[in-house]
């Protein structure tokens, strides 16, 4: 008989493990098409609407969360329990698990994507592939243009050297903040680059990702991509 088995649907939708959705299925938590089905074995069909708990579930539907991530949060999960991961932010975005696509050190801020389609995430955590970010920097002291040139031609650190698309002051701001446009997904490359020239790093802001700004997103909140930001991702 076609279909995939009611258990299965429920896990792949992200609600619960294959055994647990064996146990809410007893327990009537499971309608099919406004009916409730206790039978385990009940195999669905394209056309079947299956709610649980009265929410209409599809199983591996692809979400795509935008934080704007606030200093202080961990991106990996940390071994010390009480460290506050970006995690706690993002924990009421979907049913699905949902994972960071890439990395963004504690102290950074700004904009980090989540989601639970395994291709994309990989694809743009690749540097072969790449994506445009601008980081908004703000450094202990001011610029030196002829360091900006530096960084212009590209700086070598020991694992290679470091090639921005561009760098440039931030408009009617002192010469202590600068943006800086790469693809690089190597780890802590901002902070690297500047603290090779003799800078250090105070403030740092993820500020556009991909086609992705942070316009009416603000600090700590996350929002649903639209299917045109998906698929403008590549
Ligand atoms: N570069 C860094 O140094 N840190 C980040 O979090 C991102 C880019």
């Amino acid at each position: 008989e076609a279909g995939m088995r009611l258990n299965k649907y429920i896990a792949n939708s992200g609600v619960c493990s294959r055994r647990d959705a064996d146990i809410y299925i007893s327990a009537g938590n499971v309608r099919v098409n406004g009916e409730v089905v206790t039978e385990m074995g009940y195999k669905v069909k394209l056309t079947d609407e299956v709610k649980f708990d009265g929410r209409k579930i599809t199983p591996d539907q692809k979400e795509y969360v935008l934080l704007n991530k606030p200093s202080g949060f961990y991106v990996t999960g940390s071994l010390e329990r009480n460290n506050r991961t970006v995690m706690d932010l993002v924990a009421n975005a979907s049913k699905s698990k949902l994972s960071p696509v890439g990395k963004l050190d504690t102290s950074t801020m700004g904009l980090l994507l989540f989601t639970n389609d395994g291709t994309l995430a990989k694809n743009l955590a690749t540097p072969k592939q790449g994506i445009r970010q601008l980081y908004h920097v703000e450094l202990n002291k001011n610029l030196d243009q002829i360091d900006l040139e530096k960084i212009r031609e590209g700086v070598t650190l020991e694992d290679g050297k470091v090639n921005i698309d561009d760098v440039s002051y931030v408009d009617n701001q002192p010469k202590r903040q600068v943006g800086v446009e790469l693809k690089s997904t190597r780890p802590h490359i901002v902070q690297r680059l500047f603290k090779k020239l003799g800078y250090e790093v105070v403030r740092l802001d993820r500020v556009v990702y991909g086609g992705l700004t942070k316009k009416d997103l603000p600090r700590g909140n996350y929002r649903h991509l639209s299917k045109q930001e998906v698929i403008n991702l590549g």
